[in-house]
């Protein structure tokens, strides 16, 4: 089985659009890691994208601050951010957010997996980051009781395989932070057998987002950033 894994789309529709197309005959099903709203300016879009052709999904720190109205977590301009697409969504749509599930577990092919946007210990709020050491990955991995363990929230995608499991993030759609611009994804080929995960990027039009950025009066840094993927 093969399913495609989306995180931090950050209500970038440029950027959610053209990983739709590039994922067009590679997956069977969609996973969607949190942070579908906050600092762009197509959250409406974006959300109903995610609620029509997701097959799971989880809440992100920006996804339960829009939800809620909750913004204590975020810094200054992420926080108005959050205020900007709450007056942008409708009541439903807010309380869909407010509802999303922190952690969810999987079966795929006979393995459980366990999906989630931080961490399994801290769902929300933990940078799980790719240099972490391999032993918290075993460590969560034998916790959860799970084989396979994938997260979101740092915007750096990565795959570890270690001796308990496989554990990876797909990196962000609307906002990589690695350096590189493009949109990040991943497509996991899940078998009974064997679990490969592969990163894909994929060019957008940044210009567009970021114009639409600065017309919404949104803070001007989160246009500027995604040209430099940071
Ligand atoms: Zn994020």
């Amino acid at each position: 089985m093969k399913y495609a894994f989306l995180s931090d789309i950050h209500s970038n529709l440029a950027a959610l659009n053209e990983v739709v197309k590039d994922m067009k005959g590679k997956a069977e099903k969609i996973v969607v890691l949190g942070d579908i709203v906050g600092y762009g300016p197509k959250p409406s879009e974006v959300l109903e994208w995610v609620r029509s052709n997701a097959d799971a999904v989880v809440q992100g720190n920006h996804d339960y601050s829009v939800g809620t109205g909750d913004t204590s977590w975020l810094n200054a301009s992420a926080a108005f951010a959050a205020q900007w697409t709450r007056k942008v969504l409708s009541y439903e749509q807010l309380s869909y957010l407010a509802s999303l599930p922190q952690k969810s577990l999987l079966n795929i092919e006979g393995k459980k997996m366990l999906i989630v946007h931080g961490s399994p210990d801290d769902p929300l709020h933990e940078y799980v980051f790719p240099q972490t050491h391999d032993t918290l990955f075993e460590h969560y991995l034998k916790k959860e009781k799970v084989t396979i363990l994938a997260m979101g929230h740092t915007h750096y995608p990565f795959t570890k395989d270690t001796p308990s499991g496989t554990v990876f993030n797909p990196g962000s759609v609307g906002q990589p932070r690695d350096g590189d611009p493009r949109a990040s994804y991943a497509i996991a080929e899940i078998t009974h057998d064997y679990v490969r995960v592969e990163n894909r990027r994929v060019d957008y039009n940044i210009k567009e987002t970021a114009d639409l950025i600065y017309d919404a009066g949104l803070p001007r840094k989160f246009g500027e950033r995604l040209f430099q993927g940071v």
